[in-house]
């Protein structure tokens, strides 16, 4: 049975004292953020689009890129469940905090998610840098990049040394948002238009993507904007694709993209889809990517329809090496054993779902796979 929490959606309460506002589970991130800022507050950190609802993308761990500020579960205060007995269970770091520290991020393993409260601040401004850079020049300053930016991130352009960087920095402002007719050629025309035609030219002619990747690594120009967060943090995303993402320690980010740039350089391997990296700090939730550790993110793509398997697999082995933590919400072959041991606290989240859920009313096969029965 799979259940959709399209219509318990809404703004259950903002407490303005407390620095929170409380939302039904099956709210999309989008309407989340445009309620805030009409109240004049934000999220402070955010993934790549808005398109999900707050309960999927907090079940999975989604992520954006931070310095200090983590991921979209690490800033959830307090979260309402349905328990397999059919109780109202509510955590928060007071209350029921073992649950609260598996429950912030639950694979929809310990029970329904109804609620949720997130911590958020008053609407602030940011100022984007958008900016390419050499692979081998953000490489090597990729920790002072890391250290001197609130929120930075860059993509690789495989078959290139070429990279696109992206720093996120507070600003007192003003506001400028990137003009209507410069913000569709970069955002729409160039990142999805243009980038769909490439990814389509490169599918049917793999040979011809070295050279596509050439061209649209010079494509995006620098630019520089500054906007409410969720304008800065999310962006539309219409090209399809299938995508793995692991986390890294995150000093061990660089030797493990180099060693992707390697594999592609001697594979016949064909990536006609940039390769994401981004950070976050440390966090205290059980089966967190960032669980303890702070974490680099390396994120690969392939355009829908292209076989992905053998890139997937290689890059793969590239992480576990390093320890790597799938994405939970992406492409991976993990599971429990793996994880047990990539995760120091892998044995508190399945005593919590134990408990919680002792008949495992709430599983698949994806969870047997990941968690172990
Ligand atoms: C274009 C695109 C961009 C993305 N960008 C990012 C990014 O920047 N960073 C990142 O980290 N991830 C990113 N993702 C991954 C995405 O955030 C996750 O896949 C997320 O889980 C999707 O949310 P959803 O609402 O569609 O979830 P669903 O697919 O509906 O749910 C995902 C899982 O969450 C659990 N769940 C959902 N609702 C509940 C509930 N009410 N109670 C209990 N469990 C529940 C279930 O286990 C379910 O299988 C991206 C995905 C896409 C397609």
């Amino acid at each position: 049975m799979l259940i959709r929490p399209d219509l318990l959606t809404g703004i259950r309460g903002i407490d303005r004292a407390a620095g929170t506002v409380t939302v039904e589970a099956g709210t999309p991130l989008k309407r989340l953020n445009v309620a805030l800022a009409r109240e004049g507050l934000s999220l402070t950190n955010m993934g790549d689009i808005m398109e999900q609802t707050v309960a999927g993308a907090t079940s999975t761990g989604t992520h954006g890129t931070g310095r200090d500020s983590a991921s979209t579960s690490a800033q959830i205060r307090a979260l309402e469940l349905v328990t397999a007995d059919s109780s109202l269970l509510t955590c928060s770091a007071e209350e029921n905090a073992e649950v609260f520290a598996a429950a912030r991020l639950g694979l929809g393993a310990l029970g329904v998610v109804t609620a949720i409260t997130f911590a958020v601040e008053p609407l602030f401004l940011l100022r984007a840098r958008e900016e390419p850079m050499t692979f081998d020049r953000v490489t090597a300053d990729f920790e002072a990049l890391h250290a001197e930016n609130e929120h930075f991130e860059f993509y690789w352009f495989p078959h290139t040394g070429n990279c696109n960087t992206k720093r996120n920095n507070r600003s007192a402002g003003p506001a400028a948002p990137p003009g209507r007719i410069s913000g569709w050629v970069e955002d729409e025309l160039l990142s999805n238009g243009a980038f769909q035609v490439a990814c389509s030219v490169g599918r049917a002619v793999p040979a011809a993507i070295p050279a596509i990747a050439r061209l649209s690594s010079r494509a995006l120009s620098a630019r520089t904007y500054t906007d409410i967060p969720y304008k800065v943090f999310t962006s539309p995303r219409r090209v399809r694709f299938m995508e793995m993402e692991y986390a890294v320690a995150r000093e061990a980010a660089v030797e493990a993209l180099r060693e992707v740039k390697a594999l592609v350089e001697r594979s016949p391997l064909r990536v006609s889809f940039p390769v994401e990296v981004r950070t976050a700090p440390a966090d205290d939730i059980t089966l967190s990517t960032a669980s303890g550790r702070d974490t680099a993110y390396i994120a690969v793509h392939l355009y829908r329809g292209t076989p992905y398997q053998a890139y997937f697999t290689a890059v793969e082995r590239i992480m576990t090496a390093h320890g790597g933590r799938p994405h939970w919400g992406k492409v991976h072959t993990r599971d429990a054993a793996y994880l047990a041991e990539a995760y120091p606290r892998f044995a508190e989240f399945t005593a919590v779902r134990d408990r919680l859920d002792p008949q495992r009313l709430f599983t698949n096969g994806y969870l047997r796979r990941i968690l172990g029965d």
